[in-house]
């Protein structure tokens, strides 16, 4: 029988692969245990040795197997090998979470007095932890106006240890220019961290660009059915290592099942992604010429002021639209969401099934006026997340809604 460790379909062949092929195969031993065409679910906690000069062998590092289910399971390393190979990087570390993700790698890489700089549009979580947190072991966080360059650069001192942002933002969907954001990086010998979350690897290659780690909630697009939490940062082997030897303390891991499910999802992970793109184009059309509708904000229309650079460097613009109701308070906005048949109410993204959700109400209501001003959540803010249905039927769906 054999072991998931040999001859996985990895490095070398799969990254001259195309994508969908690489989703499919990248990772995966030719010949799995039982002959099975599926990776096995290991459930176990601890692994057994043969014998003591085995135990020393593998201290040694001689022999790549796994001791005990904090640090690793067989078929966590197929999955993690497969979303290096999407992003064409050396290596990728999973999480339990996408939060678990972004905690684990600041954890590992930040010490009392150092600094690291967001950009202002971010997950509510990631700048809560930054703020509320990493403060209280000494880090200092400074928050820059999203996109603005020359405020990030001025922002930097020879404290600061890393750049960070997301692209596309949440919910705003502004866009981040990765040249200009790695050369200022590089100029001052910073490490540049990217939460491509929404862009997923299908979309933005941040590693190829120059960035030094990219993160993920896998729970979104990569899993893509609504049905499992788990997150990854993937760079190279040496600026990973740290970071996984912390996983292992921490032990913020994915169940053996979860991995299962992590892996079928990235099967169909390119199909997905075409019809995420698709359908979030043609409802972003749809809503923009829509007497009712105010503004959408979606890369790919060309009102959108971070088009060129999404078209640039981006090979297709997601799932996600948000836009706002003409001349609504928040209640008649609420009466929109409530009106939807097909959208679902709920938080997240990037599932098979489309979301809707309220900003103010779903993630911003306990933030005061001011607050929600700040991080740009008007009242009449509303957020789709288009999930793979048809388009026609979406678009028929939010027009009775609107209508
Ligand atoms: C959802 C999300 C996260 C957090 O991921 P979880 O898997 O929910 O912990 C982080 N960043 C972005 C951009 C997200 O959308």
């Amino acid at each position: 029988m054999s072991h998931p460790e040999e001859k996985p379909a990895a490095a070398a062949s799969s990254q001259r692969w195309g994508f969908s092929t690489r989703s499919v195969h990248a990772g995966e031993a030719r010949q799995k245990p039982g002959d099975a065409i599926t990776d096995p679910i290991f459930c176990a906690a601890t692994y057994t040795f043969p014998d003591t000069q085995s135990v020393i062998d593998y201290i040694e590092q001689k022999l790549p197997r796994e001791e005990y289910g904090r640090y690793g399971n067989p078929s966590e390393k197929v999955v993690e090998r497969k979303l290096a190979a999407l992003e064409g990087a050396e290596e990728a570390v999973l999480f339990s979470t996408g939060m678990a993700a972004l905690v684990g790698l600041l954890m590992a890489k930040l010490n009392a007095g150092d600094e690291i700089i967001f950009f202002d549009e971010c997950y509510h979580r990631s700048r809560e932890f930054c703020a509320r947190h990493l403060s209280r072991f000494g880090v200092v966080t400074h928050q820059v106006t999203a996109c603005d360059y020359e405020a990030m650069e001025a922002a930097i001192t020879p404290r600061t240890r890393m750049l960070v942002s997301e692209s596309p933002t949440n919910p705003h969907l502004s866009v981040v220019d990765l040249e200009r954001f790695v050369q200022i990086g590089r100029r001052h010998g910073v490490e540049t961290l990217i939460d491509a979350t929404l862009a997923t690897p299908y979309n933005l290659q941040p590693i190829r660009a120059g960035v030094d780690y990219v993160l993920h909630s896998c729970t979104k697009y990569l899993a893509g059915h609504n049905d499992l939490l788990a997150g990854v940062v993937i760079g190279s082997s040496e600026k990973l290592e740290e970071v996984r030897k912390l996983r292992g303390i921490m032990g913020s891991i994915s169940s053996p099942h979860n991995i299962y499910l992590l892996q079928r999802g990235l099967k169909t992970f390119e199909l997905r992604m075409q019809r995420h793109n698709e359908n979030g184009l043609a409802v972003a059309r749809f809503l923009e010429q829509h007497p009712r509708v105010e503004r959408v904000y979606y890369p790919g229309l060309e009102s959108h002021p971070y088009h060129q650079v999404a078209q640039r460097t981006m090979r297709g613009y997601g799932g996600l639209v948000t836009f706002l109701v003409k001349d609504a308070d928040w209640r008649q906005t609420a009466d929109v969401v409530d009106r939807v048949r097909i959208f679902r109410i709920a938080p997240s993204l990037g599932g098979v099934e489309s979301l809707i959700e309220q900003p103010l109400v779903m993630s911003y209501y306990e933030c005061t006026p001011e607050e929600r001003k700040r991080f740009g959540i008007p009242d009449n803010m509303i957020r789709l997340a288009c999930g793979v249905e048809n388009a026609e039927d979406l678009i028929a769906d939010l027009a009775q809604a609107l209508g």
